[in-house]
């Protein structure tokens, strides 16, 4: 047998069938059913995916739900998620019912500005040199908004400069902010190639090193901000409101909680950010680093009783999510989600996003606080774990009811149970 080598020249440069035959065959699998999985690239053309990444061989599909009960700023909508985790859905649903009838949720959002970074090293003087950039502010406005007379045209572009020195192992650094209303772009492109652009004027005017020039994904000026009231009689009573308090205040305190806590919120936002074709890293990333902007790591959200004794919560994370650019105007099933949410503009979609992070997070807080995660989670989970066991059609309804009664979610438990049946 001859040795199978990853050094493969040229790769990018075949069709995608004879990319899945390279691959396949290095793997040993002759089976022409997985050939027929890669060739299935579901509601996405083969060659848009082989335009969108490098070395495409296919795609995969991961389930779209549908969260409702969602009323966002008085306005009612239906808002697909995508994931594959179960129990997302259904806890975005029952937190949004039980927030409908008392208002739903308010949202608002700070601006829509990126911010663009550029690193000067080798500077002598380097608080001087701070000074004799922001004295080109007006020739730096003038450089960038020429990128891009065509987000200048719709109202963004260049809207203010920052510098900070900051003091590293290898000495001082000038860093410069350019912060650059983006509008309906998530806007990396767009800032990056200003950051690029003002590079050999910094060189020139400092006599220092230009290095990287590339945004910051901790998009503190593009917040989105999301907060709701739940009333004590729809969540289930005081118990249950100041245990989810309690919970809160573990995740606001212990990072090991916090990390948990705001992946819950994750779930309901990248579902979301998945759906519509954004950056779920772009938005994770920033969503972590803006948790830990007090110096210490804690939870994205807060929560706390109103005079009247009901539960507030409140929301308020990087955004930067947009509707040109990226996958959001290519695929389209990004653009059929866009469409079903009725969205109009980038800012629009960024509050509809904290509030389904939000109500997710609600969700979790009250399970915890309550039932535990399990039982929730018990009904949908015991259904994969009848898949995984190997049931199907309507055997997958009959083990995972089966699986629920024992008590013990098990792939071992579901095939014992399934073997049973088909006897
Ligand atoms: P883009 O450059 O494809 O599109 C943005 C451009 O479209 C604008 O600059 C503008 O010229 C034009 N435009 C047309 N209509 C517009 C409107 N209504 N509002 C604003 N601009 C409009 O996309 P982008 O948003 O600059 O880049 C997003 C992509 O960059 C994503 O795929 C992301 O994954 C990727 N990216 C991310 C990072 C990062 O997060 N660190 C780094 C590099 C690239």
């Amino acid at each position: 047998m001859t040795k199978q080598t990853s050094r493969i020249s040229g790769f990018h440069k075949l069709s995608i069938p004879e990319r899945i035959d390279k691959t396949l065959d290095f793997a040993g699998i002759t089976a022409a059913q997985t050939r027929n999985l890669f060739l299935n690239t579901g509601n996405i053309p083969m060659e848009l995916a082989d335009q969108l990444i490098e070395n495409t061989v296919g795609t995969i599909n991961i389930p779209v739900g549908i969260a409702t009960n969602l009323l966002i700023d008085g306005k009612d909508y239906l808002v697909p998620m995508a994931t594959e985790e179960s129990s997302v859905v259904a806890a975005v649903c029952n937190a949004a019912r039980q927030c409908y009838d008392s208002g739903g949720f308010t949202t608002s959002m700070s601006s829509m500005c990126m911010i663009a970074q550029v690193q000067l090293v080798n500077v002598s003087n380097p608080h001087s040199a701070r000074l004799q950039i922001i004295e080109h502010l007006d020739e730096i406005r003038a450089l960038c908004n020429a990128c891009d007379p065509v987000l200048v045209k719709l109202g963004g572009g260049f809207r203010d400069l920052e510098v900070r020195v900051i003091q590293t192992a290898q000495g001082p650094m000038v860093i410069l902010h350019l912060i650059v209303d983006t509008r309906d772009a998530m806007g990396a492109n767009a800032v990056n190639s200003m950051a690029e652009t003002i590079a050999p004027h910094l060189e020139k005017w400092t006599g220092g090193k230009v290095y990287l020039r590339i945004l910051s994904n901790l998009a503190d000026r593009r917040l989105a901000r999301v907060r709701c009231v739940w009333q004590l009689d729809a969540i289930g009573g005081a118990a249950v409101r100041d245990g989810m308090l309690s919970a809160y205040e573990f995740a606001r305190t212990d990072p090991y909680r916090a990390t948990t806590h705001n992946k819950g919120i994750m779930n309901g936002v990248t579902a979301v950010v998945l759906a519509t074709g954004n950056d779920t890293r772009a938005i994770e990333s920033g969503a972590h680093a803006y948790a830990a902007q007090n110096g210490w790591y804690s939870s994205l959200s807060h929560w706390e009783v109103t005079a009247t004794g009901d539960l507030a919560g409140s929301l308020e994370m990087p955004m930067a999510v947009g509707l040109v650019g990226g996958a959001t105007k290519l695929h389209p099933m990004a653009k059929a989600n866009l469409e079903i949410m009725g969205i109009e503009s980038a800012e629009q979609l960024a509050r509809i996003i904290v509030a389904v992070g939000l109500a997710q997070n609600f969700s979790a807080l009250k399970a915890l606080a309550t039932d535990g995660i399990q039982k929730g989670h018990m009904s949908l989970h015991a259904q994969n774990v009848a898949l995984m066991a190997g049931a199907s059609g309507a055997e997958v309804a009959l083990i995972a009811a089966k699986l629920v009664a024992l008590g013990t979610v098990r792939v071992d438990v579901a095939e014992q149970e399934l073997s049973k049946l088909r006897v």
